[in-house]
């Protein structure tokens, strides 16, 4: 038998944020092979499939790359429909690139299906919109991390070319994003909103200036965190009045548990 691997983007989290076509193929899915993060609730709708974790979190034990994309391509000699389930959306930071290329050189069919990434449920979640007519006409997706070896990161003139940069992965070094930013003349002022577990119930958010960062990333509770950098973060100034310290009463999280918008007046 030969199969295909779908490379299938599970979205930021909430179940009812997977597309139909994701949902489609974890429904017929032989095996999955998904990350860490992914919720139990996302993994129930592969009914009948094995599901083999191989994802990883930063500081804990990551199972080689190379061997992913060896039991990829070994999967698709025993089984029909191979999933590789990723977090948000598998084209953005994540190993697709990776996987992809040792599935065509092993001429292995593969199909990708898009996710929502996390900028997009996090800017969701505030209602703030990432442009703005006349005044943010560019969005930067970026992340400070660099892997052993590879060559510099520029990320530092991503976040400044850019009228909003959505920062991933940088909870953790929000001290040292906000010092390098300053220091390269992003002005201290800059609004910034941080959104921790976006499109979950457990959602929380934080907004102040980018002098603030560090601060605000303190006061996460160590979920996935995005942080918003620019202008259109100015108007999460009224998140910064969400009832936090409860987040289970945001409006968000209750819009998030029934299924309905925020309204405009929470
Ligand atoms: N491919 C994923 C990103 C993987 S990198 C995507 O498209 O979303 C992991 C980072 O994504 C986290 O460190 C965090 O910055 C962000 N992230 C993922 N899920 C998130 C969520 N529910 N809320 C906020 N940020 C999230």
């Amino acid at each position: 038998m030969t199969g295909t691997v779908y490379l299938v983007g599970a979205g930021p989290g909430a179940v009812d944020l997977l597309t139909l076509r994701a949902a489609k193929f974890l429904e017929c899915a032989d095996i999955v092979f998904h990350d860490a993060l992914v919720p139990q609730e996302i993994l129930l709708l592969a009914s009948k499939a094995k599901k083999v974790e191989v994802g990883k979190r930063s500081g804990q034990y990551s199972t080689a790359q190379n061997f992913i994309n060896k039991q990829l391509a070994d999967a698709v000699r025993k089984h029909k429909v191979v999933v590789r389930l990723k977090g948000g959306d598998p084209m953005l930071f994540d190993r697709a690139h990776e996987e992809i290329s040792y599935l065509r050189k092993k001429r292995v069919r593969f199909e990708v299906v898009p996710g929502i990434t996390a900028a997009l449920a996090a800017s969701a979640d505030l209602g703030v919109s990432l442009t703005r007519r006349g005044s943010a006409r560019s969005v930067a997706f970026l992340t400070t991390r660099t892997a052993p070896g590879e060559r510099p990161n520029e990320w530092i003139k991503a976040a400044l070319a850019a009228d909003t940069a959505v920062i991933y992965m940088g909870a953790g070094e929000a001290d040292a994003i906000a010092q390098a930013l300053i220091a390269a003349g992003k002005p201290s002022a800059t609004p910034v909103a941080l959104v921790e577990n976006a499109s979950l119930p457990t959602v929380r958010a934080f907004a102040g200036t980018l002098a603030q960062l560090p601060t605000l990333a303190a006061r996460c509770g160590g979920g996935p965190v995005a942080i918003l950098l620019g202008e259109v973060a100015r108007d999460s100034a009224i998140i910064a009045a969400w009832p936090n310290e409860q987040s289970s009463s945001s409006p968000t999280a209750r819009a998030t548990r029934t299924g309905r918008a925020r309204s405009s007046s929470s």
